[in-house]
């Protein structure tokens, strides 16, 4: 649809040619790109035909003394010889300080506690994480420019959905080093329900079940009309595959009777045990076998043997899992499916507990240490503006206008479509009813005037609001529109600062016929929709009128006459009776007769309140 093709400025729009854009799972322990080609989502493998980039980075000096990096599996098999200088698992340290790495201590690195984020120091000098994950991602841009033949226009990247600021940034950061145009970052259980393609008219609750080589993460999602929204997210930051070989390789040794001392043993045994863990992931038993110090490790194992003894660590999951759900107060029934995400899921006994916890067969069609980013890749095909299917939209400006519900179910519009994000805007409100203390906050998408005719993204509720007189509150309602597309929203009262606030994606799942179609809508039915909206305005002052002259005929009716009563009740029962009716010229006349007959009664009690507020007092007190 033509009125969408909004391109970043000073990138001309060239609607034939395609734009070679990729995703990429910046993981833990491996890293991956993916990109759309002939409509489908794949990863895309190295010269040696291998997809998965150990997320590793190994400085060091050639023998002039000059630096050099390796990466990946070259990077990978130095570890043990050169822990100092080879970083892994380096996704840990980004965005957060030195206090926050949990067991630095036993960790083989020289840290560097630097202001804002921690970094370690290597032959090669102090590194960042920034500079490390630029490292891996440079990689995996190379690799994916190799494959194309041709420069990335942009990519997706993926972080965990627990992620705050500082780790996104720093992420961003990272890409930005790599030479790698950012078109979104997207968290990973979102990206593996787009793998999935639960953004084509799925509704409900999905769980992500991601289970890694060193974290376990655990998401809900709430889909409805293709809006993602993360309901919760949990999981153990020290719980993965890792574990899981380390346990068999501690099994394998006790049954042998043998010892890994030296550090080298103890590598050795660990990655034994961890291909033998992998091979019974397919095959019924298999030998784990290695050449140790004190002679050769060889023990048999079958696939039994192997869940029995990860099953305590299985259960650990399925508690974060547990704790998850009850702190969002949902059921493992409401689940409507369970996406099964990691290496770690490849495992049957892990694929057998979690479908008995939630009592459903886990999806695991897609490759699961694969799936994050083969769904960043198709999302990045679509922001990039490939889709054949022509339903994209692009997500440098806003394609409808946001605002929110206020009083008589109008809109009022906050930021207008075509805003270029990012964007924030804010809007001051006030209270409607004397003595209230909670406000209702909805917040809608669309061009119409009428809450009912534009979509609901999302409503939550401002609570302790100190009590006022009607329209002394001053609420500022802010819209805030990130360049991920994330809109949050907050409300917040000025005098005592109470603030509520709710975070949505608000462009997902709407396609450009959609679109279209509420523009569209919105243009045609613009005349109706403002004499609707003075109608509704006028009630909503009719209203407020009507209320403010109970209360105050509740406080001080005693100083009316029954004449002077009798004439007020008969002015509001007009007012009652037109807002009835829907004649804008008529309510609006009855209103202000209203006002114009209350006039006295106003000046009495206004009298009352001064004569109340100096009594006891003298004049120099005043
Ligand atoms: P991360 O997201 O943390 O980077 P991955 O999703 O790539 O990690 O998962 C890596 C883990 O998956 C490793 O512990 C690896 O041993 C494990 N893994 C990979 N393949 C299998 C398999 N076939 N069976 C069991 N575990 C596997
Ligand atoms: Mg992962």
């Amino acid at each position: 649809m033509a009125l969408l093709q909004i391109s970043e400025p000073g990138q001309s729009p060239n609607p034939h040619q395609r734009r070679t854009a990729v995703g990429i799972d910046l993981g833990t322990t491996h890293s991956l790109v993916a990109a759309v080609r002939s409509g489908v989502a794949e990863c895309l493998p190295d010269e040696q035909g291998r997809v998965i980039l150990p997320s590793a980075v190994r400085y060091l000096l050639d023998a002039q003394g000059k630096t050099r990096r390796t990466i990946g599996f070259e990077a990978l098999a130095a570890q043990a010889d050169d822990p100092q200088n080879t970083i892994v698992s380096v996704k840990r340290f980004m965005g957060r300080s030195l206090a926050d790495v949990v067991d630095a201590s036993r960790l083989p690195y020289q840290f560097e506690d630097q202001p804002g984020m921690v970094a370690v120091r290597t032959v090669a000098g102090v590194k960042s994480p920034i500079e490390v994950s630029a490292e891996i991602l440079a990689t995996l841009r190379q690799r994916a420019e190799d494959t194309f033949n041709d420069d990335l226009f942009g990519a997706v990247i993926t972080v965990p959905a627990y992620f705050d600021d500082a780790q996104r940034q720093a992420t961003k950061d990272a890409a930005q080093m790599a030479g790698l145009n950012v078109l979104r970052l997207l968290n990973e259980p979102t990206a593996a329900a787009i793998a999935y393609g639960l953004d084509n008219g799925s509704e409900g609750l999905y769980a992500i079940y991601d289970l890694g080589g060193g974290t376990f993460d655990i998401s809900l999602l709430q889909l409805s009309r293709g809006v993602f929204e993360v309901v919760a997210t949990g999981g153990d930051s020290a719980l993965g595959g890792d574990d899981i070989d380390h346990t068999l390789a501690e099994y394998a040794l006790a049954q042998a009777k043998m010892d890994a001392s030296t550090p080298q043993d103890k590598r050795t045994v660990l990655v034994a045990a961890r291909r033998t863990k992998e091979k019974l992931s397919t095959d019924g038993s298999a030998h784990l076998s290695c050449a140790l110090s004190g002679g050769m490790l060889s023990v048999s194992l079958t696939r039994e043997k192997l869940a029995e003894l990860v099953k305590p660590l299985i259960d650990k999951s399925l508690a974060s899992v547990k704790r998850v759900l009850r702190d969002a107060k949902i059921k493992a029934n409401e689940v409507k499916g369970v996406i099964m995400v990691g290496g770690s899921t490849r495992m049957p006994a892990v694929r057998e507990a979690v479908g008995g916890f939630f009592g459903l067969t886990p999806l695991t069609d897609l490759n699961p240490d694969e799936v994050v980013a083969l769904g960043a890749g198709i999302q990045a095909n679509q922001l990039a503006g490939n889709n054949d299917k022509g339903d994209h939209l692009l997500l440098d400006v806003l394609p409808l206008s946001l605002g929110l519900e206020t009083m008589g179910g109008l809109v009022e519009r906050i930021i207008p479509r075509n805003t270029p994000i990012p964007c924030a805007l804010a809007q001051d409100f006030t209270t409607f009813k004397d003595g209230q203390t909670a406000l209702a906050v909805h917040v809608v998408q669309g061009e119409r005037e009428q809450v009912e005719h534009c979509r609901s993204l999302a409503r939550f509720e401002l609570r302790g609001i100190p009590p006022m007189a009607a329209g002394a509150a001053r609420i500022r309602v802010t819209f805030q529109v990130d360049a991920d597309g994330l809109l949050s929203v907050t409300a917040r009262e000025q005098l005592s600062c109470v603030e509520a606030s709710i975070v949505v994606k608000p462009s997902y799942g709407l396609n450009d016929a959609q679109v279209a179609t509420m523009l569209r809508e919105g243009f045609s039915t613009a005349e109706a929709d403002m004499k609707d909206r003075a109608l509704r305005e006028a009630r909503v002052e009719a209203e407020r009128m009507l209320e403010a002259t109970r209360t105050a005929l509740a406080a001080d009716g005693d100083l009316l006459s029954a004449d002077q009563r009798a004439q007020i009740d008969a002015l509001m029962a007009q007012v009652g009776q037109r807002c009835d009716w829907g004649n804008l010229e008529g309510l609006e006349s009855a209103t202000k007769a209203l006002a114009h007959g209350t006039e006295g009664f106003a000046a009495e009690r206004m009298n009352r309140g001064i004569r109340q507020a100096l009594a006891g007092r003298t004049i120099d007190q005043v």
